[in-house]
């Protein structure tokens, strides 16, 4: 068994606790006997931090059959992303501009991403960092994606809003409206097989209708070429953590549609 530093261990006490929440308490080894205790710590490897990517990546594709707003984009998605960024330089476009953003959260991830989840906005770890999904409800969204047997690293993260709404609240509708064409333009570059829209409002800006949540999960609908998967915001889910089992059927029918199996673990409602 190889040793963990205190972070790390901290990082897999999380990512088991997480399994918990979903209902997973077994976890078998890859290879060799084990028993017990050890078979949860050996499930390291499972929920490693740096587990070996199982999404393949897609080589870049030429010139994207999608309408896109732009018609420079080519195969090369890291700089197509980047003109995007650069177009929005010091945005003031929204009122959110002069409400205390100090920095706007572009996205962040693999341009070349098959899965891309979308949030609402930034909040304040966000807008200090200017990474979408790094405080709390990033901690949680990083152990989803470890759940999935996925890296942060091969997945793309943003948000509706790219600055911080005051105090957290849910973008206004002339700001949502303002950023989202740019939202767009990278999902248009990104061309993701699979969107996650986290939470109602990634929801209803993505699929141009309000719906109530509940309606929307558990099947998929589309959003500029891709499919669209509904679930709760992390936020919501730290909030009422008996909602994380729900949340992991949509992760699984995401993973479904991207053709990817579940880490090795099985579930027992017993325990
Ligand atoms: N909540 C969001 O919707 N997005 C973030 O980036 C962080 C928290």
């Amino acid at each position: 068994m190889s040793l963990l530093t205190a972070e790390d261990a901290q990082i897999l006490q999380a990512r088991i606790r997480y399994y918990r929440d979903l209902g997973i308490y077994d976890f078998y080894r890859r290879t060799g006997p084990q028993s017990g205790a050890a078979a949860e710590i050996e499930t390291a490897s499972l929920t490693n931090p740096e587990p070996e990517p199982t999404i393949p990546r897609r080589k870049p594709t030429p010139a994207p059959s999608l309408p896109v707003i732009s018609s420079d984009i080519g195969p090369d998605r890291p700089a197509a992303l980047s003109a995007i960024q650069d177009e929005l330089q010091d945005c003031t476009r929204c009122p959110l501009a002069s409400q205390g953003r100090h920095t706007i959260v572009f996205g962040d991830g693999n341009p070349d991403a098959r899965l891309m989840f979308i949030g609402e906005g930034p909040g304040a770890d966000e807008d200090a960092q200017g990474l979408p999904f790094v405080g709390r409800a990033g901690q949680l969204l990083n152990n989803m994606i470890a759940a999935m047997g996925l890296k942060r690293s091969e997945v793309y993260i943003a948000n509706i809003v790219k600055c911080r709404p005051p105090q957290n609240r849910v973008p206004e509708p002339e700001e949502a409206n303002t950023c989202a064409p740019f939202l767009f333009r990278q999902i248009d570059v990104i061309r993701p097989e699979v969107i996650v829209a986290l939470g109602s409002t990634a929801a209803t800006y993505l699929l141009g209708s309000k719906s109530p949540l509940a309606r929307l999960r558990g099947r998929i609908h589309e959003a500029r070429g891709a499919k669209l998967i509904v679930t709760y915001h992390p936020a919501y889910l730290l909030r009422d953590p008996s909602q994380k089992k729900e949340a992991w059927k949509d992760l699984q029918l995401a993973m479904t549609e991207l053709g990817l199996k579940a880490p090795k673990a099985s579930s027992n409602a017993d325990g």
